[in-house]
């Protein structure tokens, strides 16, 4: 049947569809699974009316999106983004499906949201709307239903507040409801800074296999927040060279290299990489056509266009976003020799870290951080190592391998569970 949600020609949705539908003729038998993963199962929107400082009320849209659960709970982010809305969080989910079965965690995909500028709201407005919005949609989640986690615009102390208020309802702790959590709460060593370092350690184990030396290698990084900021720190400690980097405030650009302890400093007290004195102002769209080795798209998704895709110099494209190439630039980009690095592999490291805290919490046992980096870099490398075999056998891209292992992982679990009620 026609779903009225897979007209959108051309969203988040529409490009999940398009990478589901390149890797259909790889799954000989299990493509009559297909479908499966062409729908959500679960979508739930909700209204979440606060209080304002001011006195006033004012209503706000909530989802949570559980696209698939076949090989365990629910798990993936909540965004906080004025720009939220259905369509991306069902692509957002169905990307958590992915990833989960590509690194082979025990989980399915969720994603939920808020479509809200939380910028604009007081800590106050800010604690109600999470709060009002965990209760919203607590009827679905739980340690074994679906697990939040940070995405863009939340962090640890949201996650905090949304275990408390699902912890209150219950009556009592239920530390292993969201992960991402501050550490005194339950929270994992090493969780905020692990979506970077998985960046750094899928990019670095391809760019070995593709030639290319990290040290000395020129960087360019889109989105500074939690996850290019730590994977341009590791990249530096590796001896590669920063040279651009872009936010929502603008670009800057220095040929020498940034100083990125200075830039993650001046962020603290500034609302953007903008104006930061170690770097010159370029054009935004200047910062796409750089003398670059290796991009980082780590803000939003659809920001590499084919128009952009056909000027880009980088050899080397690590997803730190989370869909941030469309399916004609993809192809651009491999026609011209330019190897990518999926979101769903390269930006894995976070959810990774979340089955780690997830793992704590049930066992109530906490490991240290040594041994969280270590367990990472180990099943990252053995995942990136899968799908760089894969992609060898089958001639096809690493997103497509990528999408061939998870995909078979989750159609055998579809078909060794049936269908109910048979
Ligand atoms: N929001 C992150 C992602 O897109 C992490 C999700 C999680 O830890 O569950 O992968």
């Amino acid at each position: 049947m026609t779903l009225s949600y897979s007209n959108e020609t051309n969203g988040a949705w529409r490009t999940y569809l398009e990478q589901i539908d390149r890797v259909a003729p790889y799954l000989s038998h299990l493509s009559n699974y297909i479908d499966t993963l062409k729908r959500p199962k679960r979508a739930l929107i909700v209204d979440v009316p606060i209080v304002m400082d001011d006195g006033t009320i004012q209503h706000f849209e909530g989802y949570r999106v559980q696209h698939n659960l076949s090989r365990g709970p629910g798990k993936g982010g909540i965004r906080f983004h004025p720009d939220v809305e259905l369509n991306e969080v069902m692509a957002l989910s169905a990307w958590m499906t992915i990833k989960t079965a590509v690194v082979n965690l025990p989980f399915g995909g969720a994603k939920g949201g808020v479509r809200v500028d939380p910028r604009k709201l007081s800590t106050r407005e800010l604690e109600r709307l999470t709060r009002r919005y965990t209760s919203e949609i607590s009827s679905i989640i739980g340690p074994q239903k679906d697990i939040p986690a940070p995405d863009v615009g939340t962090n640890a102390n949201i996650m905090a507040w949304m275990m408390d208020t699902y912890s209150t309802t219950e009556g009592h702790t239920i530390t292993g409801v969201v992960t991402g959590k501050p550490v005194n709460l339950g929270g994992s060593l090493g969780r905020v800074k692990a979506t970077g370092r998985g960046v750094y350690i899928t990019g670095r184990h391809v760019a070995q296999k593709i030639g290319l030396d990290i040290p000395g290698a020129r960087v360019a990084v889109q989105g500074f927040g939690n996850v290019g900021s730590e994977a341009a720190l590791l990249f530096v400690e590796a001896n590669a060279k920063v040279t651009h980097v872009q936010d929502h405030s603008g670009s800057i650009a220095n040929a020498e290299g940034i100083d990125v302890v200075a830039l993650i400093d001046y962020l603290k007290t500034h609302d953007g990489v903008a104006g930061f004195t170690g770097a010159t102002a370029i054009d935004n769209e200047q910062f796409w056509e750089a003398d670059i080795d290796i991009l980082i798209p780590a803000a939003l998704e659809g920001q590499i266009t084919v128009e952009r895709a056909e000027k880009l110099k980088a050899r080397l494209v690590l997803e730190g976003a989370n869909g941030p190439t469309y399916p004609d630039a993809d192809d651009m980009l491999n026609k011209r020799g330019i190897t990518i690095v999926p979101d769903v592999i390269c930006n894995a490291g976070g959810v990774t870290v979340s089955y780690f805290e997830w793992v704590q919490d049930m066992a109530s046992y906490f490991w240290s951080e040594e041994e969280i980096n270590e367990r990472l870099d180990k099943l990252l490398t053995k995942a990136m190592d899968d799908v760089w075999q894969s992609a060898a056998q089958h001639d096809c891209t690493l997103r497509t391998a990528a999408y061939i292992l998870a995909c078979e992982r989750i159609l055998i679990a579809r078909s060794e569970r049936g269908i109910f009620p048979g």
